[in-house]
């Protein structure tokens, strides 16, 4: 069989298990040449800081930064729904020649005027980090002047790689913690950091915690509301799902405000089980424990019958998986095996060397792990492996279609909730309806040999 292509460059961060001692190279700079399927640094903290629907999100740069992040993300409100409009400064070739200062300044205080957002956040971009506009100082001048919190968000795209998006977002919410009022939150509280709620997922998980006697203070960023935010640190615990896009905050709420925090994933039934099970030993209650395990009982009773008839039609397909946070990568490895399928390849945007160790611990002999990939290498790497289905976000999309392979989006486009236990369900249920759909015997699948 031919062996898959990729540059010499980047063949330390391919391993295949099995073959040699593990080694991975990851965590760092793109390789150039090599079209990384990973974001810019100022899209990596729009995808974090989106979600709050409450607050004005206002670009400061050319348009086209705005357009390419614009409703980029499901990110659902049960309320207000002013991040669903993209505003943008729009800087054109004057404003770079003698500043944009004055541009951002007015156009905050007409947004602000209209649109009465309970704070806001302005984004910097490639351009603004290369003319120098003092944003910080705009956006002081216009909170003192209007009275809410107006943010700078430090993500300036050329600085690194969407990991430092992260950690801007977290720095600017970081300002918003601590500053509201945290009386009547029970003893038995927390905040859920790192969901999204592309598809409602904030909200099942939600009636999981609470239906175990837990209230969940503020929703980080999935369905945000800016008081909630300013009161997160009234809360016991924060449980963060995607750690490399929240953790950072988690961790600067432990420093300032004691405030633990745990990992957990929501995806599939070992994991989403385990992430009760972990909130409820945190609270050392037995009730809330016998709570947590009768919900897990109930709910798995109730989806197993169905699960088991997918499984018994997907049993020894072939997945690859291709993810920007590697931990989502292990519920989905674990979630395949539930449902019978081998995964042939797995790998991540932004993994660190412990999230790569892990995979390496859980996937088959001969799997690929692969850590900041990019097209061509996927495509060869799914044809070696003649995969049956593969699952990734908008930009792997037009890779599995265009080599006839079936495809599931476990990222910003689904419409599909793919959380708790019913998400398990859904995703089995997508898989399945992928997999076995008939459209592949007229877009038959490319193998290794053949031209894409
Ligand atoms: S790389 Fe720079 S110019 Fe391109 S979208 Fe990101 S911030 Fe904008």
């Amino acid at each position: 069989m031919k062996a898959a292509a990729f540059l010499q460059d980047r063949k330390n961060q391919i391993h295949r298990k099995g073959k040699t001692p593990f080694t991975m190279e990851c965590n760092k700079e793109s390789l150039a040449g090599a079209v990384s399927q990973r974001a810019c640094v100022f899209c990596g903290s729009r995808v974090v800081l989106y979600p709050i629907a409450d607050a004005l999100h206002l670009v400061h740069g050319p348009i086209g930064c705005a357009v390419y992040t614009w409703d980029i993300r499901g990110a659902l409100s049960s309320g207000p729904e002013l991040h669903r409009l993209s505003f943008s400064t729009d800087l054109q070739e004057m404003d770079v020649i003698f500043g944009g200062e004055k541009k951002l300044y007015n156009a905050l205080v007409e947004l602000i005027d209209r649109h009465q957002p309970k704070a806001a956040f302005v984004y910097s971009t490639c351009i603004v980090g290369i003319i120098g506009d003092d944003m910080g100082a705009v956006c002081k001048r216009v909170g003192d002047e209007k009275g809410i919190p107006v943010l700078p968000v430090m993500s300036e795209g050329f600085k690194g790689n969407k990991r430092e998006g992260y950690q801007a977002a977290c720095n600017a919410m970081s300002q918003l913690v601590g500053t509201g009022d945290t009386s009547g939150i029970s003893r038995y509280s927390i905040n859920i950091l790192g969901d999204f709620n592309l598809a409602g997922e904030i909200w099942l998980i939600q009636d999981y915690l609470n239906r175990i006697g837990v209230e969940v203070v503020a929703r980080i960023t999935g369905d945000g509301r800016i008081n909630d935010i300013k009161r997160a640190h009234g809360a016991a615990l924060n449980v963060v799902q995607c750690s490399g896009a929240t953790m950072e905050l988690a961790n600067m709420m432990k420093e300032r405000f004691a405030i633990p925090s745990i990992r957990v994933s929501y995806f599939g039934i070992e994991d989403m089980a385990e992430a009760l099970y972990e909130v409820a030993r945190f609270f050392k209650d037995p009730l809330v424990m016998e709570k947590a395990k009768l919900l897990v009982r109930e709910e798995i009773a109730r989806i197993m019958p169905e699960l088991n008839r997918y499984k018994a039609e997907l049993k020894g397909k072939k997945a690859a998986i291709y993810v920007g946070g590697a931990f989502k990568a292990f519920s989905l490895v674990k979630a395949f095996r539930l449902i019978g399928m081998n995964v042939v390849m797995v790998g991540s945007q932004t993994g660190t060397a412990e999230d790569y160790e892990e995979l390496q611990e859980i996937t088959d002999e001969g799997t690929i792990i692969v850590d900041d990939s990019n097209p061509l290498e996927l495509s060869s790497f799914l044809k070696e492996k003649d995969v049956d289905i593969f699952v990734g976000g908008v930009k792997e999309r037009p890779i599995a279609y265009k080599l006839g392979v079936a495809f599931c989006d476990h990222n910003h486009e689904r419409k599909e909730m793919l959380a708790g236990f019913q998400g398990m369900l859904n995703f089995a249920k997508e898989v399945y309806n992928s997999v076995m759909s008939p459209v592949w015997r007229f877009v038959p699948r490319r193998r290794e040999g053949e031209k894409s």
